[in-house]
């Protein structure tokens, strides 16, 4: 198993030591981004909860160890969103509901791993009020959601909610430099909005693109090239890159640089002289092109190109 992130490190072991002391609760929700790591904590969580031997941590020797290894433990159920609409449906809780009434085969804890929570219907969530309500000895049942706020409000009030830190910049980036990876780790940082399990993804394409986007918006050369560019690119990927710089901006002008994303010094200069409001109502704007760009889907490309153009040339002014 792969060494569990810095940032996770404390949540884990705090999990651990309850669960040692018997004082973990039987259902937990874990709530985190998967590009911030979160899945590898359950991950250990889980191998911890089957483990047979009482050692800190999952002794990955033992037979249940190896079963789960194996994908073979039969105390171990996964469930994960299925179909077009991936969707946790109900018949799937049923098959957790039935797991929870046996005894375990393994004479340990039955576990149970939902991905996804969010992804219920609300049948499945009913179907699920049950388990979490009256649960057996021994069995936890761990759902996992990259967001609160879409999860039901019936299954988070029956859950211990647990979430999950996120890494600072500079974890981020210290992780992908020890990891051997093939791209500069900012960029690929700066593509996955911050979140360094989302940047292993990464493509050598994606890497181009967001240099010479770079290039071409610090240094355009009137408004019909940059207006070509922007057409020939994925206009959304473009957006919130220009998000970032923005955001980027707005923070230094603040003083704050906590969580700022690296993004080339020469182009958050430029931004930086800028007048606060005008980086805003630019932000505003690339807020109202993305929501565009996810409610519709017969745009004219060509246009918006043209505009975000026109307003980039202007917000930067000339020099
Ligand atoms: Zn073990």
């Amino acid at each position: 198993m792969p060494d569990l992130a810095p940032w996770l490190r404390t949540s884990l072991a705090d999990l651990i030591d309850q669960y040692r002391v018997n004082t973990l609760p039987h259902a937990l929700l874990l709530v985190g981004h998967p590009g911030h790591g979160g899945t590898l904590l359950t991950d250990a969580l889980v191998a911890k909860l089957l483990c047979r031997a009482d050692l800190p941590q999952a002794c990955d020797d033992c037979k249940a160890c190896r079963l789960h290894r194996a994908g073979n433990h039969p105390d171990f159920v996964r469930v994960q969103p299925e179909g077009k609409g991936q969707t946790i449906r109900v018949d799937a809780i049923r098959a957790i509901n039935r797991k929870v009434a046996e005894t375990a085969q393994q004479g340990g804890n039955k576990v149970i791993r939902l991905e996804q929570a969010e992804k219920m219907n609300s049948n499945a969530a009913n179907a699920l009020l049950k388990v979490l309500e009256e649960p057996s000895d021994g069995t936890f049942i761990l759902l996992e959601s990259s967001s609160l706020g879409r999860t039901l409000p019936t299954i988070r009030s029956r859950c211990r909610l647990v979430t999950l830190a996120e890494p600072t910049t500079n974890e981020a980036l210290a992780m992908l430099v020890q990891g051997d990876f093939a791209f500069e780790p900012a960029i690929a940082l700066g593509i996955a909005q911050g979140k360094p399990y989302a940047a292993l993804a990464v493509t050598a394409e994606q890497i181009e693109q967001w240099s010479e986007c770079e290039r071409r918006f610090l240094h355009p050369s009137g408004f019909s090239q940059l207006s070509q560019f922007i057409h020939r690119t994925a206009l959304d990927a473009t957006l919130k890159q220009l998000m970032l710089w923005v955001d980027t901006a707005v923070r230094r002008q603040l003083s704050e640089h906590g969580k700022v994303v690296p993004v080339t010094d020469e182009l958050i200069e430029l931004l930086m002289k800028q007048p606060a409001q005008s980086l805003f109502d630019f932000r505003d704007y690339i807020v109202g092109q993305l929501g565009s760009i996810n409610r519709q889907s017969n745009l004219n490309t060509q246009l918006m190109g043209e505009a975000l153009a026109a307003r980039w040339l202007d917000l930067r002014g000339t020099e």
